[in-house]
């Protein structure tokens, strides 16, 4: 693997939530194919921060058709590299960063009629939503369904662009938020992600005997809960992939933006 480092330029920073920033950046031409991903793929960032040389990842927010390399970064209460990007970074800034990795992806079938589910938590939704994106461009007989957990519509990151996505693919894009701290009128719409949660749901109007692949990445907590109530509705455990943003402690607490509860 290689573990090479490239300088690049950053061409916008945009804040997205009061928590949050999406930052893109230029690819010159002699690094187009270096930094061409696929769906659900990461960067490596690094930097030095006070006399520190850090590496963070984040998982690329594009879909693969976009022409735009971004990624979507949320503060972790106390966390040294997410703060610095949302409050630091600025366009016209160059920053390391090392080509994509990661295997969270299914390869896409044009020919496909495939049901894909994604379960995201707060920035979790990042690897999700290029996915999604990635999935409902380049196959076009598939459907895909989100479900996504924040504490509220306000916290809740790419609203926006995910409505857009919705009225743009409306009978193959099935958009469901789950918040923990606002009322909604339908109480499926509303508390945890949990796995009591996940499996009414999967009970419901996700039916699990309908799912081609599940995409799960949110809290710690959230996946394994999440990855549970897809087994115990009979979704095999091939068809379900995990992308674990954080490490679990053993007091319950966890390193990473998962530590920013959903
Ligand atoms: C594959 C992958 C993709 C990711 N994608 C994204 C993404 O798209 N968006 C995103 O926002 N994040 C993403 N992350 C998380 C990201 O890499 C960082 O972990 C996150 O931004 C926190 O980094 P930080 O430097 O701000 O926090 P850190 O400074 O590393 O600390 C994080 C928190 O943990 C605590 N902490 C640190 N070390 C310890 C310790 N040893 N014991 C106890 N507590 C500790 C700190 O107090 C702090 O509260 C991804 C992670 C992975 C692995």
């Amino acid at each position: 693997m290689s573990v090479i480092f490239h300088p690049l330029r950053v061409r916008a920073i945009e804040a997205d939530t009061d928590e949050a920033v999406v930052v893109s950046f230029d690819v010159p031409e002699p690094l187009r194919d270096v930094f061409g991903f696929t769906q659900g793929q990461y960067l490596t960032l690094r930097t030095n921060i006070d006399g520190q040389d850090l590496r963070r990842s984040y998982s690329i927010c594009a879909g693969v058709d976009d022409g735009e390399l971004r990624v979507g970064v949320r503060k972790v209460r106390g966390g040294v590299f997410s703060n610095w990007i949302n409050a630091h970074l600025k366009p016209g800034d160059e920053i390391s960063v090392m080509a994509p990795q990661g295997r969270f992806f299914v390869p896409i079938d044009a020919a496909a009629h495939r049901h894909h589910v994604g379960i995201a938590g707060g920035s979790g939704i990042t690897p999700i939503l290029s996915i999604m994106k990635t999935v409902l461009a380049r196959e076009p007989h598939s459907r895909f369904t989100l479900i996504y957990g924040n504490r509220s519509l306000k916290s809740t990151m790419f609203k926006e662009e995910i409505e857009d996505l919705k009225n743009r693919y409306l009978t193959r894009l099935a958009l469901h938020h789950v918040f923990s701290d606002e009322h909604t009128d339908a109480p499926l719409n509303m508390g945890l992600m949990n796995r009591d949660k996940i499996g009414e749901f999967l009970r419901s109007v996700v039916p699990a005997d309908d799912i081609a692949h599940a995409y799960i990445c949110g809290p710690y907590q959230m996946n394994d809960e999440a990855e549970a109530a897809l087994l115990a509705a009979g979704v095999p455990d091939e068809r379900i992939h995990i992308e674990r943003f954080g490490v679990a402690q053993t007091d319950g607490a966890q390193v990473g933006a998962v530590i920013h509860e959903a």
